[in-house]
């Protein structure tokens, strides 16, 4: 099958012409109706398909281009015998006034990064899951596995997760959870990152626990030793399912001891289960060594934020968009050093605190200081990535390449990695690189 380069940009301009409109649409949703979280979360999907589909065709690729495309800025001298640099129009650079989206895209992706907020049952891909549920003996066509994956609500939302959950039939079945969660790290240039592991519903569905974590960490340091990729567990001992079910969780990590098992999360359904009621879990835990984050501030109260970093002394809060409610307790995470994890696109689809990206609270947050990770939270199920989690910053919060630099640096340093310069110093090591291979100087002090 082929097509012509006309049709792909008719396709684009479509795409950007809907986009504005569902923008348009979405906009003028009325704030607080009972409908509104749904329909905002449909808009937002639709938006995303649209944008990752326009990411996709402007990616695509051509089999034996014409010499004088692939060689376009040399034969461009030639063709129009312009030597004089001041009078050549101006070449598609990023350090130019308006460098072209597609050019930031594509070196935001070639920038390495780190992610620590995001879900291992949500990077499955598709293709992946297809393949365990017919290993597993039920096949399911590609239409009806998009078919889950075409939530409108909330409910939705977590019976994704519940069908992901439902294709690991044996702990063996994770290593192929780790393989697909590798791609997409390897997809995005993510040298390390650190995953939640949410045992809970694999334990009731009969999976033993230690054989669950014997299989991941095996993969895992395959992995590593195959192309130096860094991925850590951090064990959701969840809040959906009470205390007590989080203490056998925490009681399980604490009988395993693999460096790559770094620690504990708190998840789920934050209105259901606040923080203060698992203070003993996590000070358990600390005393034990092990690390310590949870999820707070995204469904509920600044108070919420306040009782996860002082009665459980999280070390960072994953989302936390309701502290921009509270000076106090930004001043008090920002000298506490307790880092914030981003998730911008997962905010907007929750939309309880955060309706569009323009209002996202990531902005104050960096101009007052606090320190900062970016991270995608559900990529496969939110269809995002990393890249385009960065992208977004600079598309619609104003911030600059450099500061993107600084955003990638914090990021390095809100990590549990062992030795965090040692990392920075590898990460920076490439982002010189990748800056010299797109011609761009760094302006910022952020690199030395
Ligand atoms: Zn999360």
């Amino acid at each position: 099958m082929s097509t012509t380069l006309k049709d792909i940009l008719e396709r684009v301009s479509i795409i950007d012409r809907d986009v504005t409109e569902l923008n348009r649409l979405k906009s003028r949703l009325p704030a607080d109706r009972p409908y509104s979280p749904s329909l905002q979360l449909s808009f937002d999907k639709q938006i995303n398909n649209l944008l990752n589909e326009r990411i996709a065709l402007m990616d695509l690729g051509l089999i034996s281009p014409p010499s004088w495309l692939s060689l376009k800025s040399e034969s461009f001298e030639v063709l129009t015998g312009a030597k004089d640099e001041a009078k050549a129009p101006e070449p598609d650079s990023l350090s130019g006034e308006h460098p072209s989206e597609q050019l930031v895209l594509d070196f935001l992706r070639a920038l390495p990064k780190t992610e620590i907020h995001l879900h291992l049952e949500a990077c499955v891909s598709k293709k992946t899951l297809k393949f365990l549920y017919e290993k597993n003996g039920n096949p399911l066509t590609e239409e009806e596995i998009e078919e889950k994956f075409n939530f409108k609500d909330l409910m939705g939302f977590i019976q994704v997760f519940f069908f992901v959950q439902s294709s690991v039939k044996e702990p063996s079945d994770l290593a192929y959870l780790i393989e697909s969660l590798h791609d997409y790290l390897k997809s995005n240039n993510i040298l390390y990152s650190e995953v939640f592991f949410a045992p809970s519903k694999f334990i009731q569905n009969g999976l033993d626990f230690d054989e669950m974590v014997d299989v991941m960490v095996r993969k895992i340091r395959d992995i590593k030793s195959q192309d130096g990729t860094d991925i850590r567990i951090l064990v959701d001992v969840s809040r959906s399912f009470g205390p007590e079910n989080a203490m056998n969780n925490l009681n399980r990590v604490l009988k395993v001891r693999h460096p790559e098992i770094i620690g504990i999360g708190l998840g789920g359904a934050e209105l259901m289960g606040p923080a203060k009621d698992y203070a003993e879990v996590f000070k358990v835990a600390r005393e034990s060594g092990l690390r310590t984050v949870a999820h707070s501030g995204e469904d509920d109260g600044p108070w919420a934020i306040w009782d996860a970093v002082t009665l459980c002394k999280a070390e960072r809060i994953g989302h936390a968009t309701s502290a921009i409610q509270d000076p106090e307790l930004v001043k008090y995470m920002k000298d506490n050093h307790i880092p914030i994890e981003i998730c911008v696109t997962s905010n907007v689809f929750t939309g309880k605190y955060v309706r569009k990206e323009q209002n996202h609270p990531v902005r104050y947050y960096y101009d007052q200081g606090l320190p900062l990770a970016i991270n995608t939270d559900d990529p496969v199920i939110f269809n995002v990535n990393l890249t385009y989690e960065y992208f977004k910053l600079y598309r619609f919060l104003d911030f600059s390449l450099d500061e993107i630099f600084d955003l990638i640096k914090q990021g390095v340093y809100a990590t549990f990695a062992p030795d965090k310069d040692a990392l920075w110093k590898q990460v920076e090591a490439r982002i010189k690189t990748v800056s010299e291979n797109f011609g761009y100087k760094p302006k910022l002090p952020v690199l030395t």
